[in-house]
């Protein structure tokens, strides 16, 4: 059997459509336009242009998008007035505050700083929490959580791939909070049995290859090949390194195709769904805020 391309684009345009038709209804029918305000503190040019293709994405569906540019120098107490009056602000009904921040500002106090109401990127402890506490995807889904959008975009392309979760065994190489640490409270929620490695885990290739469903987060170009991966498994890879050659996932895609069942590509994978999910958060915060 042919392996399968994953294709985050096309399940993201599906994804972006129906939004489209949403946020058309808020308007149209309840005078609701959902805000979302990206605060981007410094000039690091990958964040410039994360922000800028989100306020693009945004723009495109009829969701009002601001980006609020603050010097590298910005200290902590303005960034924190500056949430503060987004927090306040009954037009904006989400707030993303673009990482990573300089470091002489803690992330962690901002984060906590965003009202959980509008912490579309599903970071603070609130959300992370509420997550954590409920049993099954359906629980999650009926409740008013933010989902961090690259772990939600990746159980979203495992649905729309037909992968079945429930039962399978799932390996998450990385335990970052925004992807690894959150994806593996999701896939559990999904019924699957959850492994995360990371740099300290002995034999990575002995777990790597027990998987149905391997998830690759390491942020380090290629590392997972062939041998490391399991025939017929399904091979989602988050990474996203930029390299000389351009952007390269962590998992070596031409050695493990011929061995997988179904592969997400980099570009054109993971990436699309997060600003999706992003979009999808925003919406959500929009029609909660309202009581909707
Ligand atoms: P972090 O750097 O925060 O975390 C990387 C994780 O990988 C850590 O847990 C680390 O272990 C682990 N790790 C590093 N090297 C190894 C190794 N050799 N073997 C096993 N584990 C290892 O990264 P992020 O989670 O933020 O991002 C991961 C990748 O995903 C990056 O390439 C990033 O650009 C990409 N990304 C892509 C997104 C998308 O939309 N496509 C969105 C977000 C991220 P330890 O904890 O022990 O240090």
């Amino acid at each position: 059997m042919a392996t399968k391309i994953i294709n985050g684009k096309e399940v993201a345009f599906h994804l972006r459509e129906e939004l489209k038709r949403k946020v058309y209804e808020l308007k149209a029918k309840k005078g609701i336009t959902p805000g979302l305000v990206t605060i981007l503190v410094g000039d690091d040019p990958a964040s410039q242009i994360y922000v800028k293709n989100k306020k693009k994405a945004c723009e495109k569906i009829g969701i009002y998008s601001e980006i609020c540019q603050l010097d590298a120098s910005t200290v902590e107490g303005e960034l924190l007035e500056r949430i503060r009056r987004f927090n306040n602000n009954p037009q904006v009904h989400g707030i993303l505050v673009q990482l990573p921040l300089p470091k002489h500002i803690s992330a962690e106090k901002i984060i906590e700083a965003i009202s959980p109401q509008k912490d579309v990127d599903g970071f603070h402890p609130f959300n992370v929490g509420k997550l954590l506490v409920k049993k099954t995807m359906a629980e999650i889904l009926k409740s008013e959580i933010f989902i961090p959008c690259t772990p939600y975009g990746i159980i979203e392309l495992l649905n729309f791939s037909g992968i079945q979760m429930k039962g399978a065994e799932a390996v998450i190489v990385g335990r970052s909070n925004i992807v690894g640490k959150p994806l593996a409270y999701l896939l559990l929620a999904e019924d699957a049995t959850v492994t995360i490695c990371h740099s300290q885990t002995k034999n990575l290739a002995e777990i790597t290859k027990r998987a149905d469903i391997l998830v690759a987060a390491l942020g380090k170009p290629e590392i997972i090949t062939g041998k490391m991966v399991k025939e017929g498994a399904v091979v989602i890879d988050v990474g996203m390194n930029r390299l000389a050659v351009g952007l390269v996932g962590d998992v070596n895609f031409n050695s493990v195709i011929e061995k997988v069942r179904a592969i997400t590509p980099v570009p054109g994978g993971v990436g699309p769904m997060t600003i999706t999910m992003l979009l999808l958060n925003t919406v959500k915060a929009a029609k909660w805020s309202a009581g909707l």
